[in-house]
């Protein structure tokens, strides 16, 4: 399969260059060059295959013959070695909970893909890239663990000082090995900026191999097809009609990869993208204007975008045509009110705990549901509630006890290198750890 870059269609790469490099010229996203449908019988019958058998399938056109039969098969079972259930929680609305995985998010799903594939793809070559990433609090954590230990690949990643939970902080400082945290004496846009600066950067990038594990590259965007085809073979044993699926959104690239699916042939009714107070997307299907907006900060955090990246992608799948798009999905915002209410609603009816972000598209899913009232549908819960203990306690009043399999983490020691917002600071930092290597 061959790539193009969104804003320069004369710049095509395979699948292995485009999820080296991230982006192409101009910031460009690669965009697949044809889109595979999957067959009929495929499709209708997932219930015959195994999970494995059908994230193969779901993966094996984008990626060609460029990792060979065997390779994918297991970079694949180590993507998705934990459980994707799909939970009823009343006759209308269930939960696909994505957050089984080593840091209870779905970042976990592509940051794993995509490690494997990198791995992979450096084994025979005698360079070792560096991953520079800045993380508002999640991203990190899933790259971290994605790439923990993955040969020829040093992790560096940016997150402020006394702004990431406690859960999250452990899950980006407690690894070492190859993973290195900078502990920012300053705010999440300041890390963005330093990594920005340091990708811009001569002399940085010839002495280092500099790559970028953000949601917009393909090997963590397209991989997240795989569980809405795991969540339509749990939805086809109860099921008849077709599923509206929300998605609690941000950078839309989660979304952007089940509107993949759904051009392939997946049965979906509709898609609602659920927004916090950063309502672009709303504004854009009332308006037809795509205005990015000033981030506002909100409890759902992961989600506050004001210019989502993956938007070109949808346009793209869509051929620009916004009537269909606007047929084919809604947008919601859910503010901070809302969303906590809905937290404590669903505990209080159905006893089930939702975080900031699987609210807000449980009250978006609930406001569309509404209006439909014959269709049925389901929510992605995009992480687990300790990762998000305030918001979640001050919604229910009741303390939220850590996963078995976290307690090992938060008694690890944290091990960060704290710098300042300084690009002087940081560019040091690099190149003296590229000497050490
Ligand atoms: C990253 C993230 C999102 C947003 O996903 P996008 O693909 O950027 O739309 C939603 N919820 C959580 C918990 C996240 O970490």
């Amino acid at each position: 399969m061959n790539y193009y870059n969104l804003k320069d269609k004369q710049e095509v790469v395979n699948f292995k260059t485009a999820s080296i490099k991230g982006q192409g010229k101009e910031k460009g996203l690669f965009f697949p060059e044809n889109i595979p449908l999957f067959e009929k019988d495929f499709i209708e019958n997932l219930n015959h295959f195994s999970d494995e058998e059908i994230a193969f399938h779901c993966m094996r056109d984008f990626v060609s013959d460029e990792i060979p039969e065997e390779e994918l098969r297991k970079i694949i079972s180590e993507t998705i070695s934990f459980e994707i259930p799909l939970k009823k929680i009343n006759d209308k609305i269930s939960v696909l909970e994505l957050f089984h995985g080593p840091t209870l998010a779905f970042k976990d799903i592509g940051a794993r893909f995509m490690s494997r594939c990198l791995s992979y793809f450096l084994k025979n070559e005698n360079k070792k890239i560096t991953v520079l990433v800045a993380t508002s609090g999640d991203t990190g954590g899933a790259v971290a663990h994605g790439f923990y230990k993955a040969d020829g690949i040093e992790v560096v990643i940016l997150y402020p000082e006394n702004r990431v939970s406690a859960v999250q902080e452990k899950q980006l400082t407690a690894l070492g090995e190859n993973i290195t945290a900078l502990e920012i004496n300053g705010s999440f846009d300041d890390c963005q900026n330093l990594v920005k600066q340091a990708f811009s950067d001569d002399e940085i990038n010839s002495a280092l191999f500099l790559t970028s594990a953000n949601s917009i590259n393909i090997a963590r965007w397209l991989p997240q097809q795989i569980y809405y085809l795991l969540a339509l073979k749990q939805w086809q044993k109860t099921e008849e009609n077709h599923p509206v699926i929300c998605v609690p959104s941000g950078n839309f690239g989660n979304i952007c990869a089940g509107i993949l699916a759904y051009f392939r042939g997946l049965p979906v009714e509709h898609f609602i993208a659920a927004c916090n107070a950063n309502d672009i997307f709303p504004d854009y299907l009332k308006t037809q204007v795509l205005k990015p907006k000033k981030t506002a900060a909100t409890l759902s955090n992961a989600m506050d975008v004001g210019n989502p990246s993956n938007f070109v992608r949808i346009l793209e799948l869509f051929h620009h045509q916004f009537n269909d798009l606007k047929n084919k999905i809604s947008g919601y915002s859910v503010n901070d009110e809302e969303t906590l209410k809905t937290i404590a609603k669903v505990y209080d009816q159905y006893d089930y705990i939702l975080e900031p972000h699987g609210a807000v598209a449980y009250a978006a899913l609930e406001r569309y549901l509404g209006k439909n009232p014959d269709r049925k549908g389901f929510i992605l819960e995009t992480a687990h509630p300790v990762k998000f203990p305030e918001a979640v306690e001050s919604a229910i009043h009741v303390k939220i006890t850590i996963p078995d399999s976290l307690e090992d983490l938060m008694n690890q020691e944290k091990k960060t290198v704290k710098i300042n917002p300084d690009f002087k600071e940081l560019k040091r930092f690099l190149l003296n750890k590229n000497k050490n290597l």
